[in-house]
């Protein structure tokens, strides 16, 4: 079996199994192939082994991507910080954004969601570990962001992303998600069913917490260079 369906298929057993150690239900968790600096060799590889969901971070490799892959039944997410300039590229060719994290950016979403499309899915990501180099909103900055968003037409909004500081710990990994489904949970909005995290290095732990969405590079497509 090719290295890259090989893996997949390992990264299939372990998501089944967290979902069952911790009692989340089967197929609650839904994977992320994230290709950044990857070839389109290995989205074609990866594809032939079933997976249709691919994330990528920057706009200028991704558009050359979707160009090349334009025949393959591909659902594309956008996870890389968001330039305003560039919300107009991903409103026309992205079908999810999870990395919104002002109103000004989900505003130029909707505007410039092209009318022939259905609306953009998209996450609010949020800042859980108070980094400020990290891009995202705080949690008490949240819940206004969320009211304000789900009134816009041509956007979908799904839930929430998270990219928290590395931790090696058990533990330590899963307190931030902990404290962000908590805070999402107690918000009034009942379409918030997407959470977005996860990574090669804490995938159970985000299973643990109530990802419904991992986002998996490393672990898929090997280390980028
Ligand atoms: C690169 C990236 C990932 C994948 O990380 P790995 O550790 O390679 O699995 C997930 N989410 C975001 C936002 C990323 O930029």
């Amino acid at each position: 079996m090719p290295a890259i369906a090989h893996r997949l298929k390992q990264i299939h057993t372990q998501i089944h199994a967290a979902e069952q150690t911790y009692h989340r239900a089967p197929n609650s968790v839904q994977l992320l192939a994230v290709s950044k600096t990857k070839p389109v060799g290995a989205i074609i590889s990866a594809y032939q082994a079933s997976q249709r969901h691919f994330g990528e971070n920057y706009v200028q490799e991704a558009l050359l991507k979707q160009q090349e892959l334009g025949a393959f039944d591909i659902t594309w997410h956008f996870i890389g910080p968001i330039q305003s300039n560039k919300t107009k590229v991903l409103a026309a060719h992205f079908d999810w954004v999870h990395s919104v994290d002002s109103l000004k950016v989900a505003q130029r979403l909707s505007s410039q969601r092209p009318d022939f499309l259905s609306p953009l899915n998209i996450c609010v990501q949020v800042n859980i570990s108070d980094e400020d180099s990290k891009s995202g909103v705080n949690l008490e900055e949240l819940p206004d962001l969320i009211s304000q968003i789900s009134d816009l037409p041509n956007i979908k909004l799904r839930g929430v992303m998270a990219i928290p500081a590395p931790q090696h710990n058990f533990a330590l990994q899963r307190k931030p998600y902990q404290k962000l489904v908590a805070a999402v949970k107690a918000l009034p909005n009942e379409q918030l069913t997407t959470f977005s995290f996860g990574m090669s290095d804490d995938l159970e732990a985000a299973i643990a917490e109530g990802s419904t969405m991992v986002r998996i590079g490393t672990a898929l497509f090997g280390a980028r260079f």
